[in-house]
């Protein structure tokens, strides 16, 4: 060989090598998501190392990113749709974004009630909606579920966030699958007579309330009280307690955050992939210790701060009824006058 023909051969050959090396870098996946960016991007980075795959990301809230889906409609680029609240999934697949996919991997991981029937959308971590309350106000026995919240002993008392959020909608569309219409409206209505104040502010500034003497309980998401455990205010929560409502009927009502593989998704098989990735034990230990979250996998432990408020018992419930009863929960929130 000459050596103008060997030069010209191994450009050649680096021109190959060069080219499969990009056109695996275009692998891709586009990942629409209504979980905080901080929250969300260091599970990215780590699926983009392992596995070589773009992930591009488009952030906005759960009902911004429905409204973009439906006018993107056929040709959306979105293979993805991740977010909060089974209620926001239930409204995904109803207005048919998913697809079913066939993974024996998430079957055998994520316990049915946390998933749906037609493996569309699937479930990724827990989150409890508790009771956090002040013990100089509140007697822990007291305590004795949900349905005792309407109970007048707590008149003034109960500290909430409004009914047009998503996490009290599924409460009341839980609570309906258990009761019925009549009698979860009753109590709806004793909730709003026990109310401290006119609902303001997100489950954080609940919590908050309780210090400043504004009310003694307060109904939140399990993991914003153990981020304020976890904060650098810690010290000023730590004596508040948690109550895991059950009572003879009903357990905690659980929640979780979810994701489905939209219909026309133009990368399915990554979608996939990615979805497998956040039911692995690494991403799922992050959703738990980083989170607070409850992880969907069982076997994944918890941290401390979750540890010490001991185990409760989870209602039996298909997380598929909050969607189901959502707007007779919105009709109920309304005639009670729960703002
Ligand atoms: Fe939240």
């Amino acid at each position: 060989m000459s050596i103008n023909k060997y030069i010209f051969s191994t450009i050649g050959i680096l021109i190959i090598l060069f080219s499969l090396n990009s056109s695996y870098a275009e692998e891709e996946v586009n990942l629409y998501s209504a979980r905080k960016e901080h929250l969300i991007k260091p599970i990215i980075e780590i699926f983009e190392k392992d596995t070589n795959i773009k992930v591009n990301l488009v952030t906005a809230k759960p009902g911004q990113l429905h409204q973009r889906l439906l006018q993107e409609g056929k040709n959306s680029p979105a293979d993805i749709l991740l977010t909060t609240d089974a209620g926001n999934l239930w409204k995904a697949e109803e207005a048919g974004f998913f697809k079913a996919i066939n993974s024996s991997f998430l079957i055998n991981k994520i316990n049915k009630k946390y998933r749906n029937e037609n493996n569309k959308w699937w479930g990724l971590s827990l989150r409890a909606r508790i009771v956090v309350y002040n013990p100089k106000k509140i007697n822990g026995k007291e305590l004795k579920g949900y349905k005792n919240l309407s109970n007048p002993i707590f008149k003034s008392r109960i500290l909430i966030r409004s009914s047009g959020n998503i996490y009290n909608q599924s409460l009341v569309a839980h609570m309906i699958e258990k009761y019925g219409i009549e009698s979860t409206e009753n109590w709806a209505g004793g909730l709003v007579d026990n109310f401290a104040r006119e609902p303001a502010g997100g489950d954080r500034d609940q919590i908050k309330a309780i210090l400043a003497g504004e009310g003694d309980l307060a109904v939140v998401n399990s993991y914003y009280f153990a981020k304020l455990l976890n904060s650098e205010n810690k010290e000023i929560y730590k004596d508040l307690k948690v109550h895991f409502p059950k009572d003879d009927s009903m357990g905690v009502h659980l929640n979780l955050s979810g994701a489905g593989v939209m219909q026309n998704a133009p990368n399915s098989e990554n979608a996939i992939k990615f979805i497998e990735f956040l039911v692995s034990d690494k991403v799922q230990k992050i959703y738990s210790y980083v989170n607070f979250e409850y992880p969907v996998v069982s076997s994944i432990g918890v941290p401390n701060t979750l540890k010490v408020w001991g185990s409760f018992y989870p209602d039996d419930i298909s997380t598929s009824a909050y969607g189901k009863n959502n707007k007779l929960a919105i009709q109920i929130a309304d005639r009670v006058g729960w703002n």
